[in-house]
């Protein structure tokens, strides 16, 4: 785990959920109640600021999501699993730092997750007896719903302008949440 023993050493029994480049991307609301999100910094590399991806990013961020750097010992391991499984042709370096942080995780005895929705991690996962989430699956029901809003007059705007067309203030971003989202394909 490189420096981040400590943090993995605390006493507590949240479970860790992990969350993939995927589950990030999703843009659904991840429900944190009783959960340490976390990710690698390989999953954060893949998201350029700006844009959609990136609002959902900082949101988690805000929320507490932390990010890691998986040992060198769980990355050898994980590719040589999946050069095993025949996925290692489908796993991206940062889908095997995703199951290295996973597996380093569960060497510490932590109870785990990852939230996923790629079928070569899961494979692993399965092999590895690591618990997945499918975000499809996931009782996810809400999604991210950006608004934006002028911090002088208070007016909402649906697109993302940086300024005020009716009083010239600066515009915030914020989010609300949108209910009962089931079909998600
Ligand atoms: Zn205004």
């Amino acid at each position: 785990m490189n420096n981040n023993k400590n943090y993995f050493s605390s006493k507590n029994n949240l479970k860790y959920l992990i969350l993939d480049t995927s589950s990030i991307f999703s843009g659904k609301f991840i429900n944190i109640n009783n959960v340490k999100i976390v990710t690698t910094s390989s999953v954060i590399k893949e998201i350029s600021p700006g844009g959609k991806d990136y609002r959902n990013l900082q949101y988690l961020l805000e929320i507490g999501l932390k990010v890691f750097e998986p040992s060198k010992e769980s990355i050898k391991k994980i590719k040589i699993i999946s050069t095993k499984t025949g996925d290692i042709s489908r796993l991206s370096q940062t889908d095997i730092e995703i199951l290295s942080l996973a597996l380093d995780l569960k060497d510490s005895k932590k109870e785990i997750s990852i939230l996923t929705d790629d079928y070569s991690i899961q494979n692993i996962s399965n092999y590895l007896k690591i618990d997945y989430s499918n975000i499809s699956q996931i009782g996810i029901k809400k999604r991210f719903i950006w608004s934006y809003k002028c911090t002088g007059c208070g007016k909402k705007f649906n697109k993302n302008i940086k300024i005020c067309s009716i009083c010239g203030s600066e515009i915030k971003n914020y989010i609300s949440i949108k209910k009962n989202i089931n079909k998600f394909k």
